[in-house]
């Protein structure tokens, strides 16, 4: 069975104080060995959290990066730099960005091929504004356009992250049989490029009470998590649920 991911996007949120208790809660009695667990924190507390967390355990992630080499970019992280800190993972293309910092189709396909040569994983949202028609020609799009001029042989390195941007941080959840249509898209849309180890998660307002039945029912490999992963009681939680639950890819 391939490793569950869960992926902690703490947005822009957090402090020194925050960190330091939330890292010391979840690593008291880590025991997960079917799950990995990713904390993406705001650039500026990278390598605080790096020097807190146990890395064979907990893995780092940059929430964005952009596909530029170093110059003159007021403002701007590569991906060089995320390597050198110490991150693994990058998140790409999540809504937020695609609309704050006006990450397109273009930027994924170069981000994406920059990322691989630094050496990082791939966490790639993709996602309808909103529900309903014409979603599945968006996320087809999203999930080709990332992953033109990428070597199949990258396949295991990146993850595409199903998020609806309409039940980002809304508190609405698809039902669990649509969360899984979209999930069979992507896969039948990666397979034919030939990524057969690219891993599926789902992200959009999961928490403790809803988790298990998407992980059960969505066949996903895990989730990327917003809100709720900022308590640590809940992504001990949830890290629990998602090492024992029986989903089947
Ligand atoms: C996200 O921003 O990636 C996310 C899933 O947020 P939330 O869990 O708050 O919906």
């Amino acid at each position: 069975m391939l490793k569950k991911i869960f992926v902690a996007n703490w947005k822009m949120n957090g402090s020194l104080k925050i960190f330091d208790e939330y890292l010391l809660q979840i690593q008291k009695e880590y025991n997960y060995k079917n799950t990995e667990l990713i904390i993406a924190p705001p650039f500026p507390y990278i390598n605080y959290v790096k020097n807190l967390i146990d890395t064979k355990i907990i893995s780092l992630a940059g929430q964005t990066a952009v596909s530029f080499n170093d110059g003159a970019r007021t403002g701007d992280v590569n991906c060089r730099m995320l390597s050198d800190v110490g991150c693994n993972y990058v998140i790409l293309g999540h809504s937020e960005c695609r609309v704050n910092h006006n990450f397109d189709n273009i930027d994924a396909a170069k981000t994406v091929l920059s990322a691989l040569n630094n050496n990082l994983n791939i966490i790639f949202c993709v996602g309808e504004e909103k529900s309903g028609l014409g979603a599945d020609e968006i996320i087809v799009e999203q999930v080709v356009s990332a992953l033109e001029g990428v070597d199949k042989s990258f396949s295991s390195r990146i993850t595409i992250a199903y998020e609806p941007v309409w039940a980002i941080g809304t508190g609405l959840i698809p039902e669990t049989e649509q969360i899984l249509d979209k999930r069979n898209l992507i896969f039948a849309t990666l397979y034919n490029l030939g990524f057969i180890d690219t891993k599926i998660i789902y992200g959009g307002s999961v928490n403790v009470q809803n988790m298990k039945l998407i992980m059960e029912g969505a066949k996903i490999n895990g989730f990327i998590v917003g809100k709720a992963c900022m308590d640590s009681d809940n992504v001990k939680k949830m890290l629990e649920i998602m090492e024992y639950a029986e989903n089947i890819s």
